[in-house]
């Protein structure tokens, strides 16, 4: 992308640590998604809870490393993974600011996670129920919890702010 730097104009938010639900995990996801948005790329964030603990914490990183894989998902769960040193991220819950791609929700599935919570679905390209739904393939003996639209405003607000200011296509 050749335009200037865009400021991100949206504050961190600080949740209480007193209690621990789906709001605060995804608060840092939102967090994340900032932080991606601070080093000029798509504000995307997620965060791996594991026994209670962040396991992960990661953002899109697509354009600075220029790898088309630097997705905030797939980061967390390599990071879930050597943190609990085994691949397979059981009983570990995703957070996720928007709705995983093809890719990413693949990934979810084969990290066989317990849960993924995301804020904003994406009729496009989304493969937990938006555009299509993977966990929902028959055969599969892993299948997800999914929870949808936890921080939905904020997170939608802040990646439509994205977009519009550098009036891009949202197509990722
Ligand atoms: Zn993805």
């Amino acid at each position: 992308m050749s335009e200037a730097k865009l400021e991100c104009p949206f504050p961190k938010v600080f949740p209480s640590q007193f209690l621990r639900d789906d709001v605060f995990y995804m608060s840092l996801a939102y967090n994340q998604a900032v932080d991606a948005w601070r080093e000029d790329e798509v504000p995307v964030g997620a965060i791996i809870e594991h026994g209670g603990e962040v396991i992960a914490a990661a953002h899109n990183q697509v354009a600075g490393v220029g790898d088309p894989t630097a997705h905030a998902e797939i980061l967390a769960m390599t990071q879930a993974a050597r943190a609990i040193g085994d691949w397979r991220l059981i009983g570990a819950t995703l957070y996720v600011t928007k709705e995983p791609c093809p890719m990413c929700s693949g990934a979810t599935l084969m990290a066989r996670l317990k849960r993924v919570v995301y804020a904003v679905g994406d009729p496009k390209m989304g493969c937990l129920g938006g555009a299509t739904d993977l966990n929902a393939l028959p055969r599969v003996n892993h299948h997800l919890e999914i929870t949808r639209n936890i921080m939905e405003a904020e997170c939608r607000e802040l990646l439509q702010a994205y977009f519009r200011l550098k009036r891009v296509d949202p197509g990722e």
